[in-house]
C-alpha cells in the first residue's frame, strides 16, 4: 500500500501535519494549478499502513485520515512488480 494525497479534494489546510507521529505531512511550498498548497509527504513508506493495513486488515494509526475535513488522504495498492522502497529506522 502507498499513502496517498488526492490533489482534487486538499485544500491544503495542513491540519494532517500537526497529527502525524513520524511527521510524514510537511507544509509545502509550492502552490498547484489550483493555487493550492499541499502538504508533500516526507518518506511516507514509514506510515505503519503501508506495510501492515493488509496484515491488520484495518487502517492503523490513521490520525491524518480522521482529522482532514475533504477526505484527501487514502492509501492505494501498489501496483504488482513496482520497485518498493525499503526504510531502515535505527
Ligand atoms: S496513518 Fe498515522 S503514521 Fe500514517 S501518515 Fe497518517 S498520521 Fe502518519
Ligand atoms: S488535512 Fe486534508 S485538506 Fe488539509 S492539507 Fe491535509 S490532506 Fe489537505
Amino acid at each position: 500500500m502507498h499513502l496517498v494525497i488526492d490533489e482534487k479534494r486538499c485544500k491544503g489546510c495542513n491540519l494532517c501535519t500537526l497529527v502525524c507521529p513520524y511527521r510524514i505531512f510537511q507544509p509545502g511550498h509550492t502552490p498547484n494549478e489550483r493555487g493550492i498548497v499541499q502538504p508533500i509527504l516526507d518518506r511516507p513508506e514509514r506510515c505503519p499502513n503501508c506495510r501492515l493495513q493488509h496484515l491488520y486488515g484495518r487502517v492503523i494509526c490513521g490520525y491524518c485520515q480522521k482529522i482532514c475535513p475533504d477526505q484527501a488522504i487514502r492509501w492505494e495498492e501498489d501496483t504488482p512488480l513496482a520497485r518498493t522502497k525499503v526504510v531502515v529506522e535505527a
